[in-house]
């Protein structure tokens, strides 16, 4: 499964960054899922190999615009493309009903279903490949995290069991891997036997706006990944509380504290530069962050890809 980042900026985009979108691509096929969708998502997403008929849902975690004024347009254009294919939007209810008013106002009709979920009535629901679990955030509006947990996870064969058991490879693999025993020159042989324990489901976090990185305390446990916003660096600690936001060692000392073991940072202040030399620079978070956190961190650039393998590593692919 695969993150790639739509857009890393907090509040207003810059030239180098669109405001919140962040696409979670299934490791198998091509569906996805997006999580918030700022104005210029639906352009980002042109630069992309993700196609819009392939969007299974969309989750939105707050109200707040740089995280959900590219709705209306993003379903526009999906229609525009004659998708007919249901779709999920799982949001604050005040998200739905901005939504039906834009379409109610601008005359705007999908050709597909739009399955309406309230994040407020959900502890867990299942969609595709994964189980999303919801948890309550810190900010100036309700806002929420969402984890997503691979569901059906692939059995796999001892086959060097099998091979010492003389079993042939072919037809009796598959009922094994099936769930069936079989028999094989009169002997009995049970799929248990031959069946390895599964992998650890991989999980990731995704959140929304907010200034109190431990209510996320239960979401996260067993997460490969925590996407969390990092606005500030650590000298606008007031102001990251009084505006609801979180800084660079609150987040990285929270992933250290569950061991969490990839952390990624996203939704800067537009006052932090590329440069390295700037007053301002991103590297400031990254250091802070670095400096109390021992896992493997990424501060989100837009368009960076992550991979997360079967074995939990967290690799970038651009
Ligand atoms: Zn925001
Ligand atoms: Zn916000």
């Amino acid at each position: 499964m695969e993150i790639l980042f739509l857009g890393t900026s907090s509040g207003t985009p810059t030239k180098q960054r669109s405001v919140s979108g962040i696409g979670l691509i299934e490791s198998l096929g091509k569906n996805w899922y997006l999580i918030d969708c700022g104005e210029g998502t639906q352009q980002q997403i042109l630069h992309t190999n993700l196609s819009l008929n392939r969007l299974s849902a969309i989750f939105i975690t707050h109200k707040h615009g740089d995280h959900c004024y590219g709705l209306p347009g993003l379903l526009g254009s999906s229609g525009m493309q004659r998708r007919t294919a249901p779709l999920t939007l799982i949001a604050p209810r005040a998200v739905y009903e901005w939504l039906l008013s834009t379409q109610r106002i601008t005359e705007l009709y999908f050709p597909f279903a739009l399955g309406f979920i309230p994040v407020e009535d959900l502890p867990q629901v299942d969609i595709g490949q994964f189980t999303i679990d919801t948890a309550q955030l810190s900010h100036r509006v309700p806002s929420y995290a969402y984890s997503f947990t691979e569901r059906n996870i692939e059995v796999t064969l001892d086959t060097q069991r099998l091979i010492s058991a003389g079993i042939p490879k072919g037809p009796l693999w598959g009922k094994l891997k099936a769930g069936i025993d079989v028999i094989h020159q009169g002997e009995t042989y049970a799929a248990t036997d031959f069946i390895l324990k599964p992998r650890s489901p991989r999980k990731v976090t995704i959140c929304g706006d907010n200034d109190n990185p431990q209510l996320l305390n239960d979401t996260c446990i067993n997460s490969s990944v925590l996407v969390h916003e990092s606005t500030y660096a650590k000298k606008m600690a007031v102001k990251a509380r009084h505006v609801g936001h979180s800084y660079s060692t609150q987040v990285a000392s929270f992933a250290e504290s569950l061991s969490i073991p990839n952390l990624v940072l996203t939704h800067f202040s537009t006052r932090y530069q590329k440069d390295i030399d700037a007053d301002c620079s991103i590297e400031t978070i990254r250091n802070e962050a670095q400096s109390v956190y021992k896992g493997q961190l990424y501060l989100a650039e837009d368009f960076m890809n992550l991979k997360l393998e079967k074995s939990g590593n967290l690799i970038q692919k651009n």
